[in-house]
């Protein structure tokens, strides 16, 4: 792998690595709402290994402070304009993992929480976007890439190439990285001029305009040097209606520069040998006994009847319609009635399907359990005492929980879609090739043939072992994505 980016830097004729600043709006283990944040935390580890040197700023959100207040260093303060607002920034430096991270505060917008939902996001992520801007100059860190994520922070290119013209902000490489195209940022336009001064030019549909809107994550796909997305078959997807949400004409466009990287996940966070959460610590070779204990463990803990010899299907999810919750909610009873499985769902997402789970607990006792709520040990511990791990998801961008999920041997039960077809290989008997099931359209029998299916292998050992050892063998590790991303760094300059 190095020498691959040896020789790439080569005839690029660079003698070092790119230095890179990612910009998100969350980074675990400090701030986390989903996958975003997993990766914005395990990328700059993996690229450092890589020789890159990889920072991330990121907003000094509330929960951050209560935590690692102590741990961080002042490196500067000073004030900027948002509109008619001036506005405080410190910008404070934390250590996590060798990861130098640097932290946007400012308690108006990150006092309460990480997405304050509407205008009042708008103006929190905009602000954040001036501040990186401004702050770019005074860092003890000269980055050639930006690494901007999503919406909240998708405006850095087009600000810094029209507002900030020879500056350094203008002459950095620009990166956008499409975590999930539903989110766009969408404002209408007096609103995006109250908060950047934006020249009203630039409102036009070969710029930021959409349905009669200013679109932050358009303006990234327009101004940015490069795009991608987290897995290569939504990079194909988002170029079609359907999944594309209006973007499909820019995306199109600017389809040379588009790709996707397929996301992966921290393996040492998520190593079912080592997880101080599980009951009972477990590897490949000796995963039966270690995963039968996790099991017992959950069943007794979350209510369910304590049976080794009943299916037990698993999910960790945001709980809204892009997770094929809709599917689940047609098909539920008519399982539960007729099938001897049960089912731990720990989530938290749109409040019918909370009430939605809530009522169908108390109408399955001991057969179902809603964990509504979101807490990072359980959901280490349902990954790993789960049989399988059930995600239909509408579209998914990458998803992380299907690979968690496999690392810790529960094997995914997935709709063909994204980054879902990308990881899983559906089981078949005929070649015993596979790591998981799979449906195509997305429909509600379609979705329990599998999972009947997947009951059927339950009773064959055999079957199981190959399933279940196919799955824990398979290396996610962020290793590939990093050396990815590396590249397309290279590429940029
Ligand atoms: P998402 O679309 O939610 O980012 P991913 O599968 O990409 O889905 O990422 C899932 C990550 O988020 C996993 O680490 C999982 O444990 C975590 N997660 C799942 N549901 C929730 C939730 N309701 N709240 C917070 N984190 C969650």
């Amino acid at each position: 792998m190095m020498d691959d980016l040896n020789a790439l830097l080569k005839a690029h004729g660079l003698s070092e690595m790119p230095k890179v600043l990612l910009a998100a709006a969350e980074c675990a283990p400090l701030s986390k709402t989903g996958g975003l944040a997993d990766v914005v935390g395990a990328l700059p580890k993996a690229l450092k290994k890589l020789g890159v040197d990889a920072r991330v700023i990121t907003p000094y959100h509330r929960c951050i402070k209560e935590k690692y207040f102590e741990k961080t260093e002042h490196v500067v303060d000073f004030r900027i304009w948002l509109g008619w607002r001036n506005a405080y920034v410190g910008i404070e430096r934390l250590d996590v993992d060798g990861v130098t991270v640097y932290l946007v505060d400012n308690e108006d917008y990150f006092g309460r929480d990480i997405y304050l939902g509407g205008n009042m996001e708008g103006e929190q992520y905009s602000y954040f976007t001036r501040a990186v801007l401004e702050a770019l100059p005074k860092l003890d860190f000269q980055p050639d890439v930006i690494h901007c994520n999503d919406w909240h922070t998708a405006m850095l290119p087009m600000l810094a190439h029209t507002q900030y013209r020879g500056g350094i902000q203008d002459r950095v490489k620009y990166l956008l990285t499409i975590h999930n195209i539903a989110f766009q940022g969408r404002f209408d336009f007096g609103f995006v001029q109250d908060m950047f001064n934006v020249d009203p030019c630039y409102y036009t549909p070969e710029f930021i305009e959409l349905h009669g809107c200013a679109d932050y994550l358009k303006a990234g796909c327009v101004f940015a040097d490069r795009i991608n997305t987290v897995s290569p078959s939504y990079a194909s997807e988002i170029k079609t209606p359907y999944y594309a949400e209006g973007l499909e004409g820019i995306l199109n466009a600017r389809h040379a520069v588009l790709t996707g990287i397929l996301n992966g996940i921290d393996r040492d966070f998520f190593n079912p040998e080592t997880d101080p959460n599980l009951r009972q610590n477990y590897g490949v070779s000796d995963y039966a006994a270690g995963k039968a204990a996790c099991k017992r463990w959950l069943q007794k803990s979350m209510g369910l009847e304590v049976r080794e010899d009943v299916p037990l299907f698993c999910m960790v999810t945001r709980m809204t319609e892009q997770k094929g919750f809709d599917l689940v909610a047609c098909v539920l009873d008519d399982m539960m009635c007729r099938e001897d499985m049960q089912l731990m769902l720990l989530g938290t997402g749109d409040e019918r399907f909370e009430k939605f789970m809530a009522a169908a607990e108390n109408r399955y006792p001991g057969k179902l359990c809603s964990y509504i709520g979101y807490k990072e040990e359980l959901s280490h511990q349902v990954y790993a005492a789960g049989d399988f791990f059930l995600m239909p998801s509408r579209f998914e961008p990458c998803g992380l929980s299907q690979m968690i999920a496999m690392r810790y041997g529960t094997v995914p039960i997935v709709r063909e879609t994204g980054g879902l077809q990308d990881t899983v290989i559906p089981y078949n008997r005929f070649h015993e090739e596979g790591d998981g099931f799979s449906f195509a359209n997305f429909d509600a029998w379609e979705m329990r043939d599998a999972m009947r299916l997947a009951m059927a292998c339950y009773k064959d050992k055999e079957i199981m072992d190959g399933l279940i050892g196919r799955a824990m063998r398979k290396n996610f590790g962020f290793e590939k994505s990093a050396a990815e991303y590396a590249r397309h760094y290279i590429w940029m300059l």
